[in-house]
């Protein structure tokens, strides 16, 4: 493709892109395709020769855009926010154009600098101290390994250097709550903790972990001879956004020597708000922090920043030096290969860059607002609607709701089948989309609000889809 060619169908694209966004609250949310219905609907083979660019659009609308769930839509209300504000698309879109990968700072050095700036003003943002150094990765995911991988070289004597995992030392534990994100769990089991040395500690009635049930479990390792080695506290659970006690827990790490990695992927976004930030007080106290710009902050996926308290040590865990990196600047840059997993990088500080200066503090400030607000409306109408069976399960700090419907009778296994058939009766309407969740051994429904254009009629219809679905007044109707 020349240049020119890229001017032309560039424009058509955006055109597209645009015209999505603007029709997309007159679309299903969910998408109706059923599983391999749009495999067997494409080729199984590469074409062998060119196809026209009209071929391409037209399989773009009639097969792609109608397999797609909407995460841009104003009734998404599950999982998380995942905005993707249109400024961070293009960011995104200029990363891709400029086509440069970051090996090292020499590799693309405005790469690596643009990322310690935006990374930097975000820690700002976010109330952080200045202590703190931001890289930016894939996901939490990837963020929380590289935590627990640096709480284990830390813990055991840089361990990697040496013997690695078979040098017979005592076992090393991590702790993390009974509602951590599954991908807490993973990394610990990658990083090689092994499952016999995970403790799920118990949380307390509003979801959040119990520092002195944390403390007990950590006396018991002890005095077995195992060593505390990693704590991953949550500011913001996946299930209810519960927020894990940081202050005591770190209290609890520091006496014991044990990492602190505050998992804030979904929460942390609000912590912009100063009025938020009680929700993760001690977190400064930290070892490392993830947030993940990519959720409710507004920059497409992917782009995790993971803050950390002593690059020195991270660099030491995750460096190599082959010749062909080096470089005679080595010594004064930063060289992001050292600052993760993956040698090559994209140019994700683009994104947050464009976004963050297109909206500007105060614009984004204001949108997380009106979420909150938001959600404290439905709390209103669930609360208001007792009487007729609804019930809130947990507090909203944040922009979730957790709630059940539990008409007088229903109890048990016949109201987890009452709560999946409802919510499926939502979802498959179109109207919204709603992804229910175990909480306490119960299915629920979680209504994630946030979306970047989610506005009070649209938290009104979704709760009149709900309550139609789940009390039977009749069909729900996509609007
Ligand atoms: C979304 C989320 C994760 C996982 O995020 P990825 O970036 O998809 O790996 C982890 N923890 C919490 C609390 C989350 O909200």
């Amino acid at each position: 493709m020349t240049p020119d060619e890229f001017r032309r169908r560039g424009h058509e694209l955006i055109e597209r892109i645009a015209a999505y966004r603007e029709g997309l609250a007159a679309r299903p949310v969910l998408s109706p395709v059923t599983p391999g219905g749009l495999r067997a609907r494409l080729p199984a083979v590469a074409p062998t020769t060119p196809e026209p660019f009209e071929a391409i659009w037209r399989d773009l609308d009639e097969l792609i855009v109608p397999g797609l769930t909407h995460w841009q839509h104003p009734r998404f209300c599950g999982y998380f926010p995942a905005n993707a504000e249109l400024s961070s698309v293009l960011g995104d879109l200029a990363s891709s154009g400029l086509g440069v990968i970051g090996l090292s700072w020499q590799s693309s050095p405005a790469l690596t600098e643009l990322e310690e700036v935006v990374t930097d003003w975000l820690r700002q943002m976010l109330g952080l101290a200045p202590g703190w150094s931001g890289v930016l990765q894939d996901t939490a995911s990837t963020c929380s390994l590289v935590a627990l991988l640096c709480a284990r070289e830390r813990a055991g004597g840089f361990p990697a250097e040496g013997p690695g995992g078979q040098g017979g030392t005592a076992p090393l534990v991590v702790y993390h709550s009974e509602q951590a994100h599954s991908s807490v769990v993973k990394a610990a089991l990658l990083a090689g903790f092994g499952r016999d040395h995970l403790r799920a500690i118990p949380v307390d009635a509003d979801h959040a972990l119990r520092p002195e049930a944390l403390a007990a479990a950590m006396a018991r390792d002890r005095a077995a001879g195992r060593i505390p080695c990693a704590v991953v506290a949550t500011t913001g659970t996946t299930a209810t956004t519960a927020l894990d006690p940081l202050a005591g827990i770190a209290a609890l790490c520091a006496r014991e020597g044990a990492w602190l990695h505050v998992d804030a992927a979904m929460a942390g976004a609000a912590m912009i708000l100063p009025e938020c930030r009680w929700m993760w007080r001690g977190a400064d106290a930290a070892d490392s922090i993830v947030v993940n710009a990519h959720k409710w902050l507004g920059a497409v996926f992917d782009c995790s920043v993971y803050f950390v308290r002593d690059p020195a040590l991270l660099v030491r865990v995750m460096s190599t030096s082959p010749s062909y990196l080096r470089s005679a600047v080595d010594g004064e840059v930063r060289n992001l290969r050292d600052w993760g997993i993956p040698l090559g990088r994209r140019f994700r500080a683009l994104k947050l860059w464009f976004l963050l200066r297109e909206q500007g503090i105060e614009g984004l400030q204001r949108r997380l607002r009106r979420d909150l607000a938001l959600a404290q409306e439905l709390v209103t109408a669930v609360t208001a609607a007792r009487d007729a069976g609804w019930r809130l399960l947990a507090p909203v700090p944040l922009q979730t709701v957790c709630v059940r419907h539990a008409p007088p009778g229903l109890e048990g296994k016949d109201l987890d089948a009452h709560t999946l058939a409802w919510v499926e009766r939502v979802n498959a309407s179109g109207v919204a989309y709603l992804t229910p969740a175990l909480l306490g051994g119960r299915w629920m429904a979680r209504v994630s609000l946030g979306g970047l254009n989610t506005g009070p009629e649209d938290v009104r219809a979704v709760w009149a889809a709900m309550r139609a679905a789940a009390e039977g007044a009749g069909p729900v109707a996509l609007r």
